[in-house]
């Protein structure tokens, strides 16, 4: 559970186009429809790069979207039903992911959007962390009540995910790391507010794969099994479920807060835990999205329907329902400045429709560890 954040910065600025991490290893494959709306939104001659500064990090970056009408290569990557309008640029430039050292709080590289194609593209994720939870218990997190949810206004927007499990379920280190708090948030806290957590533990890791601390946050523990100071591996128990602090019941409520260890530097846990396998053991992939509109502001609550499509006949496998983040307490990755996430999708073909100036409808792939990033910037889309 979270509390509302009123002084955190914006993050979901589209003047924040992202790498990083998310190494250069774009490909676009996806293409949309634009039901409501008729006036093509991708530019068909000019090769389009987009750099800025992004705010988190400072990360330096090329944008997903490029296309030339000379060096264009549009294939057809899957075999969904037809729509109008495809799109298939080709990748961006590739851009080294120089991170600094230290977080610093940049401006936006320019003040004046720069005008580039809306597209869909592939990266490389950065699952790093470990499920808190083991397969014997519920390790997939709560759909009701994703990262930057409210679940429909009925709670506070949600700076992490919720995994339900009785009390007593064992609570597993995430990855290597420092045990740096082991208590409960009763007179030091954590969050806005004391005892909003409970009994906690809070790690505190140096991955090798990660630039600066990423920090894991266990809250509502029923108890706490490490001490201050103590070095964890991934998968040790460190406390057990419970519901301790602002809990509504009994669950493990995680957390990712990356650079430092504050409540105002949270991360969607959906691209950092390590996806599930499907059964020809491939992992899953996630799709994510920034939506934005005419003033280049995040939008928020925007209700998703994200189908999967069986490529032979087109029919509806799964369908998941879901909004974009409730405000602006809550972060978009470093690299890709997103206002949405759906982890754990076996990788397929899939639909994304939501409506910002009419039904938008994406029809994209989920590639096996991959992220499917989709930029919707309403800016772009003419009159
Ligand atoms: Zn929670």
């Amino acid at each position: 559970m979270s509390l509302r954040d009123p002084v955190s910065t914006p993050r979901h600025s589209r003047d924040h186009p992202k790498t990083g991490h998310f190494q250069a290893s774009k490909r676009l494959l996806g293409r949309k429809s634009r039901v409501s709306t008729s006036q093509s939104h991708f530019p068909k001659t000019t090769f389009l790069i987009y750099v800025a500064l992004i705010s988190g990090l400072g990360l330096g970056l090329a944008a997903c979207a490029s296309e030339s009408a000379n060096n264009g290569q549009r294939t057809v990557t899957n075999d969904i039903p037809p729509v109008t309008n495809t799109h298939y640029p080709t990748p961006s430039s590739k851009v080294s992911p120089t991170l600094p050292s230290t977080p610093t709080h940049l401006p936006a590289a320019s003040p004046t959007p720069t005008p580039y194609s809306p597209d869909v593209c592939i990266y490389a994720g950065h699952f790093h962390l470990s499920r808190p939870i083991a397969p014997s218990g519920v390790d997939v997190i709560d759909p009701t009540y994703r990262y930057g949810s409210t679940q429909d206004g009925l709670r506070e927007t949600h700076h992490g995910v919720e995994f339900v499990n009785p009390q007593g379920t064992p609570v597993l280190a995430a990855a290597d790391g420092m045990v740096i708090v082991a208590g409960d948030d009763y007179q030091i806290p954590y969050a806005n507010y004391p005892g909003f957590y409970g009994n906690l533990v809070i790690l505190e890791h140096a991955l090798p794969e990660v630039e600066g601390p990423i920090f894991t946050l266990y809250g509502h523990l029923y108890d706490v099994q490490v001490e201050i100071g103590q070095q964890v591996k991934t998968g040790d128990q460190i406390g057990e479920v419970g519901f301790t602090g602002w809990a509504t019941g009994e669950h493990l409520h995680f957390e990712v807060r990356y650079g430092a260890n504050s409540y105002r530097e949270t991360r969607n846990p959906e691209l950092w835990l390590r996806p599930h396998h499907d059964e020809n053991n491939e992992p899953h992939g996630a799709i994510a999205g920034q939506i934005i509109d005419e003033f280049g502001t995040p939008i928020y609550n925007a209700p998703l329907t994200i189908e999967q499509i069986s490529p032979e006949n087109g029919e509806i496998l799964a369908a998941y329902y879901l909004e974009t983040y409730a405000d602006w307490t809550v972060n978009g990755d470093d690299n890709l400045g997103e206002n949405f996430v759906l982890g754990d999708l076996p990788a397929g073909h899939y639909r994304v429709s939501f409506v910002a100036r009419g039904l938008q409808v994406y029809d994209v792939e989920v590639q096996p560890g991959q992220v499917t990033m989709i930029v919707f910037d309403a800016r772009e889309q003419g009159e």
